[in-house]
């Protein structure tokens, strides 16, 4: 049988792999120069920088799915857990690392506040607790209707904990400094959402970073591509790069072939993980359309970014491998990215800084380092290169303030890769970086489907569906839909 992949990112990758795997004849078709997607490379004058990715978070997720290969990941690259885990840069007030020991996080929430270490404790408790029961009940579930979701027990163990409390309510019960607020907060991000907008079950995250730990695969992400891609191509996956689908074309409500660039191609099955809402209203006839422009139009998107690649011929003494800043008044800045009224390019954004060469030779010649800027933006705001430049300098001034240290003199590589680029490269709806948010009515059943519903052999993985955002969830939603797909054909 035929199977056709659109896109290779991590959910297009991971689909081509398992269905490979399953015997189908799979091609799969990359708009780009090669896999990963989102988590793309890109190198200038030895300095490597991953595009998207670099926390490698739930590492449990990971060995589950290598697992379905029968591999290990440390067979595939060096996995080492990182301590500490990350460095926070609370306004211009305090420098503190968040360890990878839990003990010695309970003191510093001591030190943020009285019996911080014990409300963390508890928080804590409460998050693992959620994240076993939803990694059995929630996130290797194939939500189909309402139904589903109220057989889930993480549901209600979400009753008990009320869904509809938001994460920044949830907290500010529990914490009263800004500074074991924002600890337990900031990784909500991680779901392109905000303390506002995001149900109070997403404190799971904080299990996630805190208790499991943050990990690097030496060689940075695309080490984990690269596996996957061999896993792929071993079980005789073929791809073809720099070849975009044009269309896909349905007879009787079945896919009967794909459309590309360079020629057709006849399927028996296609899995399209190219950003939903491109596929949908660019690649199908309008009565196909699952989900039409409006419903894409009403959805909470989650930011698009400002990314700065930069290579400097020094090594910045005061980062470690992840640095954040955050600022004050950082509630109020989530208004600028999810308010439309409100959206605009920010004034003095929280950010954040990844230095792989911290812990990894091969990312930058010796002596040197490769800095990672990132600060969310919102979608659909004026993409101009004045807006850029001006946001760099805002950032390059703040670095150098607050390590102390003159950067913006040995600056030898800069790309500035943000909104426009995220549709031109990824054919990203709005420029988003990261698909739809995870608000609750944007979670588990209400995510787009993993199955149209209207062509019989058309299926979707990827960020857009279940369970979400992020490389480990992305892994999981192909899981989810190739063992649908076999139980339909052994039917
Ligand atoms: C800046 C940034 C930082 C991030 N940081 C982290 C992190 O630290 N940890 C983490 O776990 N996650 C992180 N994420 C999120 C994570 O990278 C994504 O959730 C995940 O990579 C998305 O994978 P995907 O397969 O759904 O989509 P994509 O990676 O976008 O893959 C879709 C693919 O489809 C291709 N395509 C589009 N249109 C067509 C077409 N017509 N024909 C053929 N191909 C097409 C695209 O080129 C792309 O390769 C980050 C994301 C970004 C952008």
């Amino acid at each position: 049988m035929n199977a056709i992949v659109v896109g290779s990112g991590f959910g297009g990758l991971s689909a081509a792999a398992l269905l490979a795997k399953e015997g189908y004849n799979v091609t799969v078709f990359e708009k780009n120069e090669g896999p990963g997607g989102r988590s793309s490379v890109y190198s200038e004058k030895g300095f490597n920088f991953d595009m998207g990715p670099s926390w490698y978070l739930m590492p449990d997720i990971y060995e589950n799915f290598y697992a379905e290969f029968g591999k290990k990941p440390e067979e595939l690259f060096d996995l080492k857990k990182l301590d500490p885990s990350y460095r926070i840069f609370f306004g211009d007030k305090r420098i503190v690392d968040i360890a990878s020991d839990l003990e010695e996080n309970f003191k510093l929430f001591d030190s943020f506040e009285e019996k911080g270490g014990e409300k963390l404790k508890e928080y804590l408790e409460s998050a693992g607790k959620l994240y076993d029961s939803s990694v059995k009940d929630m996130l290797y579930k194939d939500f189909k209707s309402s139904l589903d979701l109220l057989s889930g027990k993480m549901l209600l163990q979400g009753m008990r904990l009320n869904i509809f409390e938001s994460l920044e309510h949830f907290v500010n019960k529990r914490f009263e400094s800004d500074e074991a607020r924002k600890v337990v907060e900031y990784s909500i991000g991680f779901l392109g959402g905000s303390p506002q907008n995001t149900p109070s079950m997403y404190h799971i995250m904080s299990h996630i970073d805190l208790t499991m730990g943050v990990f690097y695969p030496e060689g940075g992400m695309r080490k984990v591509v690269d596996s996957i891609y061999e896993l792929a191509t071993s079980y005789g996956a073929e791809f073809k790069f720099n070849e975009p689908v044009t269309s896909i074309e349905i007879e009787k409500n079945k896919v009967t072939k794909v459309h590309t660039s360079q020629g057709s191609y006849e399927a028996d099955l296609v899995l399209v993980n190219a950003d939903y809402p491109h596929s949908e209203m660019e690649l199908l006839d309008k009565k196909y359309q699952t989900y039409d422009e409006k419903y894409w139009d009403t959805r909470i998107m989650a930011p698009s970014a400002f990314v700065g690649y930069v290579g400097v011929d020094k090594v910045v003494e005061s980062l470690d491998h992840h640095n954040l800043f955050l600022e004050d008044d950082w509630a109020n800045k989530f208004d600028q990215l999810f308010d439309p009224e409100k959206a605009s390019w920010p004034d003095s954004p929280s950010y954040y800084v990844n230095v792989p060469s911290r812990t990894d030779s091969t990312a930058s010649p010796q002596g040197t380092d490769t800095l990672f800027m990132l600060v969310p933006l919102a979608t659909g705001i004026e993409n101009s290169a004045e807006k850029r430049e001006e946001l760099y300098e805002h950032i390059m001034d703040d670095l150098e303030k607050k390590t102390g240290e003159n950067i913006r003199d040995h600056v030898v590589v800069k790309r500035i890769f943000a909104l426009d680029d995220f549709k031109e490269r990824y054919n990203a709806y709005k420029g988003t970086a990261l698909g739809i948010s995870h608000t609750l009515k944007q979670t588990a059943h209400w995510r787009p489907a993993h199955k149209s519903k209207l062509v019989k052999n058309l299926y979707y993985s990827g960020q857009y569906t279940h369970p979400g955002i992020g490389v480990p969830m992305t892994l999981i939603s192909s899981q989810i839909v190739v063992s649908d797909i076999n139980k339909k054909l052994k039917k």
